[in-house]
């Protein structure tokens, strides 16, 4: 029967067995420290204002008064003192709390006065009241009820023994199976509701990593389209882009800024030298040298093979021209890790009225390929382009 009943049992699974056990618990305590406490007033009022004095049904009410309070002193502990696990002593208090007060119920039958014909209301009302309002599993509901109905067809006739079997028999047995079927559907929909937040937890968890790894992909993709696959500093399409978007502001604002083209000297020297690798490496630690000497407004880009190409917003061509002559010195007494010393040329040139992309790159390509000609490791600005 126990494996019939598991059988049909609503399968937690079992990585969330635990949390459904303590989430389990601290309804069940809630439902008894609310109830309890109800029923400590409920009970002593009976007893004291209703029942007749010295009677068994009087002391029977404070008795269940006493009981209540000592269920709300241990309800109330577990609602400060939440447990983590739930152990055999808490699944035990879970349910002693339907087995006091189907045992009540059934000693007020035993002991009311008056014959019993039907079973009263009292006994009813805790039969489908504990159904509704405690979640008890297939197991544990279905002991309460079974222990109820043998207690009533054990006790009734050595308390009643006026009474007829058949009065009470089916009664007990019927409303005994009636209240564990609907604590059987209490209980499946608590655990499909346990289910569905667990599985709604999960697809939440599942999206959120999806979105980050998206958030990641996209950060990547960001990073391919506009950075340099060897250097990593940005490409000649973001220099592009930066280099319009600069150009309409100042066309538009009058906003005046500046461009450092820079090409380093004799570099298929290095590679005929050192090898295509060495000169990978050099073009990498190149890169990381202008950044760490530039503003963080300046873009810097590699503007292709061994050139490169700083633009400097908000930037005069005297200012420049001082990067550029700083950036020139720092090139040439900077000890690279692969090759012993390295020059480079420079161009600067400042955007004029009437500029466009085309003629300022130009004008700083002249200015670069005047540098070379001039001997190289040097720089020349437009005011000195010939
Ligand atoms: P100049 O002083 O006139 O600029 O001489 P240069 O040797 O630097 O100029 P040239 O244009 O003759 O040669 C450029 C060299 O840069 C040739 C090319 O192989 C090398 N280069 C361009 N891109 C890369 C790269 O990604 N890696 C390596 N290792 N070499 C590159
Ligand atoms: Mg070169
Ligand atoms: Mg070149």
């Amino acid at each position: 029967m126990v494996d019939f009943i598991k059988k049909i049992s609503p399968e937690v699974p079992d990585e969330d067995k635990s949390e459904f056990k303590v989430k389990k618990f601290r309804d069940n305590n809630l439902r008894i420290l609310i109830l309890s406490v109800f029923l400590v007033f409920e009970q002593a009022y009976y007893g004291y204002f209703i029942q007749p004095n010295g009677s068994i049904v009087e002391q029977l009410y404070f008795i269940s008064a006493s009981l209540m309070v000592i269920f709300a002193i241990i309800s109330a502990y577990f609602q400060v003192k939440k447990p983590e696990q739930i152990k055999l002593l808490h699944k035990i208090y879970e349910i002693s709390i339907g087995l006091t007060g189907l045992t009540i119920a059934i000693m007020r039958i035993l002991f009311s006065p008056q014959q019993v014909f039907r079973l009263p209301t009292i006994y009813i009302a805790v039969l489908y009241g504990m159904a509704v309002y405690f979640y008890y599993n297939y197991q544990q509901s279905f002991a309460l009820y079974l222990v109820a109905i043998l207690a009533l067809i054990y006790f009734v006739p050595i308390f009643k023994p006026n009474l007829k079997h058949s009065y009470y028999v089916a009664d007990a047995i019927s409303n005994g199976l009636l209240a564990w079927l609907v604590s059987i559907f209490n209980y499946r929909k608590y655990v499909k509701d346990f289910l569905n937040k667990k599985l709604i937890q999960k697809k939440n968890q599942q999206l959120k990593d999806k979105n980050e790894e998206i958030k990641e992909i996209n950060q990547k993709l960001e990073e391919l389209i506009i950075k340099d696959d060897l250097t990593k500093i940005y490409n000649r399409r973001k220099l592009d882009d930066e280099l319009e978007k600069i150009c309409a502001r100042a066309q538009r604002y009058e906003q005046i800024f500046s461009l450092v083209l820079l090409d380093i000297d004799h570099f298929k020297l290095v590679n005929d030298q050192y090898g295509h690798n060495v000169g990978d490496e050099v073009l990498k630690e190149f890169s990381q040298l202008l950044l760490d000497n530039i503003r963080d407004v300046d873009i810097c880009g590699r503007w292709g093979g061994e050139e490169f190409l700083i633009i400097s917003p908000a930037t005069e061509c005297e200012e420049a021209l001082d990067l550029a002559e700083r950036l020139r010195r720092t090139i040439a007494s900077n000890d690279f890790t692969k090759v012993d010393n390295l020059t480079s040329s420079l161009g600067v040139a400042t955007y004029k009225e009437n500029d466009d992309i085309e003629s300022l790159i130009k004008r700083v390509d002249d200015c670069l390929y005047q540098a070379k000609d001039e001997g190289r490791n040097k720089v020349i600005s437009q005011k000195n382009l010939n």
